[in-house]
């Protein structure tokens, strides 16, 4: 799944949990599992697929930002959306020669790793996007 998809969803469940620390990192990472195994579309399997990369990121980072901004729970709301994307960094360590394997669990085999055509597997990661801010954004500022 994308940066994007993976930041909001974990925004969203460190807002809804709030504490303890250890459960939300631990539930981001699992959200992480359970979203790739959601048949989606990954970018990475175009040819040049790095400026998308960069655009997701980017994407990602102003999502949780407004995501915090809206939020009384920010730090939950930023650690649940940091732990939930961040195993998708060794694809990144790896692409660039700094890590040579995977490790995640969701990203080595026989790991039931979804994936799906293009439209439908864009649409998926759109919605949990959308339900995403919109529960993220039902807690008021006080
Ligand atoms: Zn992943």
């Amino acid at each position: 799944m994308w940066f994007i998809t993976h930041i909001a969803l974990g925004g969203a469940l460190g807002t809804w949990i709030k504490r303890p620390i250890w459960l939300i990192v631990i539930l981001a990472l699992s959200s992480h599992l359970l979203l790739d195994m959601i048949p989606h579309w990954d970018y990475t399997t175009i040819f040049r697929w790095e400026s998308l990369a960069i655009v997701d990121t980017l994407s990602g980072i102003l999502l949780i930002a407004l995501m915090m901004q809206r939020n009384r729970h920010r730090t939950a709301c930023f650690l649940g959306g940091i732990f939930s994307a961040l195993p998708d960094l060794e694809g990144l360590l790896i692409h660039y020669g700094y890590l040579s394997r995977y490790y995640f669990p969701s990203h080595i085999r026989p790991f039931p790793h979804g994936s799906s055509e293009m439209f439908g597997g864009i649409l998926v990661q759109v919605l949990i996007v959308l339900v995403s801010l919109f529960v993220t954004m039902r807690e008021k500022r006080d």
